[in-house]
């Protein structure tokens, strides 16, 4: 009975579609999850994935409730710490920093990076010539990067408030996490500059590695207990122009596979 109090209390199932509202979804499968680095006693021991009928999203049949998501954030995250694996981060987020500089036209400016984790994006960022501020809910990682006296902040982006406004927002592996999609790119385009961009990276399952790794039985995103969301490429963009900013730019992740790097512009 416990673990079964403790289920309800820790995820919420999904009523309507969390990007469109429709009520009607197809059945995409059950995968288990007992082996996530983040599972422990009481969480579920499957994820059931649904696909929207009308509007195609695929998502999970329920999110965490914030007693779900403390659960998870308590484990460690090795990948995710300040440092990990500097050279090759600096090297990868470089590439993103000049695509968006490249963009922009200009290596000033203000920049919010959204659940920074490694720090990676963030610090080169910063080194780049951007005014640098990050957010994520790791103590871990918000201890480590005060540590060498970068601007960070142990907070959730939809209670952050900044009245001067970012010319750049990055959401790098951090959309597919959030319960309710539409609600953070609703608060990026109030914290965001007229024209400003943001930058979103998450797994795209409408590319062919997925299927590659989906035919091999290899595709790790199924089993992600963090993830409440599956993007393809085409209903991001729409979800992006729904929310008021247009896609100007698409890549590949060096960092994730299958992973997806889009930038849009706040219109
Ligand atoms: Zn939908």
């Amino acid at each position: 009975m416990e673990v079964l109090r403790q289920a309800e209390t820790l995820r919420v199932a999904y009523e309507t579609c969390p990007l469109c509202e429709g009520r009607s979804f197809v059945p995409l499968g059950e995968t288990a999850c007992k082996a996530h680095r983040a599972w422990t006693e009481g969480l579920p021991e499957k994820l059931t994935w649904l696909g929207c009928k009308a509007c195609g999203h695929v998502f999970t049949d329920a999110y965490w409730t914030d007693e779900g998501l403390a659960r998870l954030l308590a484990t460690p995250h090795g990948h995710q710490t300040p440092g990990h694996d500097v050279e090759a981060a600096r090297s990868a987020s470089a590439v993103v920093v000049e695509r968006i500089a490249n963009l922009r036209g200009s290596l000033a400016g203000r920049w919010l990076d959204v659940g920074f984790g490694d720090g990676s994006l963030l610090t080169t960022a910063d080194e780049f010539g951007y005014e640098t501020v990050g957010l994520d809910l790791r103590e871990v990682c918000v201890r480590g990067m005060r540590g060498f006296g970068y601007a960070v902040e142990k907070q959730s982006l939809l209670e952050f408030h900044d009245a001067r406004g970012f010319d750049v927002i990055s959401l790098c592996d951090v959309l597919e996490h959030m319960p309710f999609p539409k609600q953070a790119l609703h608060q990026v385009k109030r914290l965001i500059a007229p024209h400003g961009l943001v930058l979103v990276t998450c797994p795209n399952v409408d590319c062919f590695a997925w299927k590659w790794l989906d035919e091999r039985g290899q595709n790790p995103y199924w089993a992600e207990l963090e993830h409440h969301h599956n993007f393809g490429r085409a209903r991001l963009y729409e979800l992006l122009s729904e929310c008021g900013f247009e896609p100007v730019s698409y890549a590949a992740s060096r960092r994730l596979h299958a992973g997806m790097e889009v930038i849009a512009r706040r219109r």
